[in-house]
């Protein structure tokens, strides 16, 4: 009884913890001054992550890539790796290829979440299914230093620090850019969340099979 209740706790406690940080980072994008650019045409530094968990996952993290390259005021400055990773939120479903750009551009935040979303829709993402399978998701991470806090767009994304599948693959491009909210680098914060899933298989280990589970996830990873 006492374990059972012991082994929720934590992850009780990650969930209530995830809520109450994105009410902190909206609550904090919301009181500073968002940074207007200067000059509309200054190019900034962006972020973006790539997912793609139906057909040919690689194909379409290439051919999302492409569009961007194609597309006058977006210049691709560099890409990760491909990593394959587990499905969050929504289990039962094929595991993910996700990956993380760099862009320097000239869009403003909310004509870029526009362009996203028109790539999204050329590339024949489903959106029936919150959390569901999709060709691809393309999410903006950071958009320099800047603070967004709109109905339809909050930056930085407020679950990137939560979850390995976006910290890996943007730790190998930008690992010593750092977070303008929780003031730690992308490095950081993957081995702080790295450190966590330890803390809770160090906590959980003395329980039948969940070591197994737990290091079957950890393996996938590390695979790409
Ligand atoms: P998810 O990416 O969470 O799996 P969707 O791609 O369906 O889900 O996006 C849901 C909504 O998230 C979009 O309609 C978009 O307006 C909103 N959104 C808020 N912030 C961002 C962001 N930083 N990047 C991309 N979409 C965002
Ligand atoms: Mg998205």
């Amino acid at each position: 009884m006492k374990k059972k209740a012991k082994r929720k706790g934590p992850k009780k406690a990650a969930k209530k913890g995830q809520k109450k940080y994105v009410k902190k980072i909206k609550k904090t994008a919301k009181n500073r001054t968002v940074q207007k650019s200067a000059k509309p045409a200054e190019y900034k530094t962006v972020f973006i992550s790539l997912g793609s968990n139906v057909g040919d996952r690689e194909e379409y993290i290439e051919q999302a890539i492409t569009l961007l390259r194609e597309t006058p005021g977006i210049k691709v400055i560099r890409r990760s790796s491909n990593f394959e990773t587990q499905p969050q939120g929504r289990k039962n479903q094929p595991l993910f290829i996700n990956a993380a750009v760099e862009i320097s551009t000239n869009y403003s935040p909310q004509n870029l979440l526009e362009l996203l979303q028109g790539f999204e829709d050329t590339l024949g993402r489903d959106r029936s299914l919150e959390w569901g399978p999709r060709t691809i998701d393309m999410d903006i991470l950071l958009y320099s230093n800047e603070l967004i806090s709109e109905d339809n767009l909050t930056v930085p994304h407020p679950l990137m620090h939560e979850r390995l599948f976006v910290l890996e693959p943007l730790k190998e491009i930008a690992p010593n850019v750092v977070h303008p909210i929780l003031e730690r680098t992308i490095k950081e914060l993957y081995h702080d969340k790295k450190a966590e899933g330890m803390e809770s298989e160090k906590y959980d280990e003395d329980l039948p099979g969940f070591r197994e589970v737990k290091r079957g996830i950890a393996d996938d990873y590390e695979r790409w």
